[in-house]
């Protein structure tokens, strides 16, 4: 996440080739102090910010999804195949369309070469370290392959509990203001849970045999981002549980999950935008900090939860003091 990702930056490259912004990380204007009003609103409403382009483009998705897609409830009342495999299906395409638009461009058709990618190298073939001897096989593997059965699970157990009444449902008749405010706190819950769990299995004996398998991507592309354990996908979705105690709609719902499952791509495609000639605004320095480092940036750049906690760092030094991630964990 950079400062003003709209202004193009000169290749900046350390001793080890990384590309590197000319500009320290910084946080999102939220819980600045003293406040700052002009920032925040630009923040809120401004291009690129906080609603456009990546939350409205979510909500947009989910919407389409919703409106286009998505099982009526009635249908729900029982675990039946053909409902099941509407959402698994339509999982796997949103899926690929995101993680695969992404990959297509940077990396099948290499449209930004290696300008502003984070690591010069391309992912790591005939490599041992991954499934298939492949990074970008291996990662495929696990998001589309393993995490897309998380994702579909939640979605599926959740949708039968509410055509069961088994939790609570929420309509826009009865409380309008509640359920526009969903749409807006959705975004801040997840980068809270997520810096929780994050933190959570990377307590040592989770991290050896669950988060090591995300961490073997110390140079990310699109498809690492749900290349995970299938516990840690179960713990990272586990964002979507709010849903079974707070009263929300189906809507907010399905918006809060394919939030969580389709958000990764851009956090981890390893170019810092703008992409697509200056045009899409994309990509998260910050999270890359956390692969390179392992041990620092556990959330995201809204709610500055690893600056309380002791855990921020706002880029790269210069030269060979740059210690790898490998380097750095004992
Ligand atoms: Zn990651
Ligand atoms: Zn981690």
């Amino acid at each position: 996440m950079s400062a003003d990702p709209l202004t193009p930056a000169p290749e900046a490259r350390n001793a080890r080739g990384e590309w590197r912004p000319p500009y320290p990380i910084k946080y999102a204007p939220v819980f600045a102090w003293p406040p700052q009003f002009a920032a925040l609103l630009k923040w809120l409403f401004g291009f690129p910010g906080f609603l456009w382009p990546l939350n409205l483009l979510l909500l947009g998705i989910s919407a389409v999804s919703w409106y286009l897609t998505q099982p009526a409830i009635a249908r729900c009342v029982h675990f039946e195949a053909g409902w099941i495999a509407q959402i698994y299906v339509r999982n796997l395409v949103m899926m690929w369309l995101f993680y695969g638009s992404y990959h297509l461009y940077l990396y099948t058709w290499r449209r930004e070469g290696t300008n502003r990618k984070y690591d010069p190298n391309w992912p790591a073939t005939k490599s041992r370290l991954f499934l298939f001897g492949d990074q970008v096989y291996d990662n495929i593997f696990w998001t589309s392959g393993v995490a897309l059965l998380v994702w579909t699970g939640y979605e599926v157990v959740t949708l039968w509990l509410y055509a069961n009444h088994r939790i609570p449902w929420l309509e826009w008749s009865q409380h309008p203001v509640w359920f526009v405010a969903w749409f807006f706190i959705i975004p801040f819950w997840r980068e809270f849970h997520f810096y929780w769990v994050h933190r959570l299995i990377h307590w040592k004996p989770l991290y050896k045999h669950v988060h090591y398998l995300h961490h073997k991507n110390l140079n990310p592309n699109p498809w690492s981002g749900m290349a995970m354990h299938p516990v840690e996908t179960i713990i990272y979705l586990s964002v979507c549980l709010i849903h079974w105690i707070i009263p929300s709609h189906p809507f907010h719902f399905l918006f809060d999950l394919q939030h969580a499952a389709l958000g990764p791509a851009s956090g981890h495609h390893g170019f810092e935008g703008p992409i697509a000639n200056g045009k899409w605004p994309t990509g998260s320095y910050f999270h890359y900090l956390h692969h390179r480092y392992f041990e620092c940036n556990y959330g995201e750049s809204t709610i500055p939860l690893d600056r309380w906690f002791g855990t921020f760092r706002d880029g790269l030094p210069d030269g060979e003091g740059a210690k790898l991630a490998g380097e750095h964990k004992d």
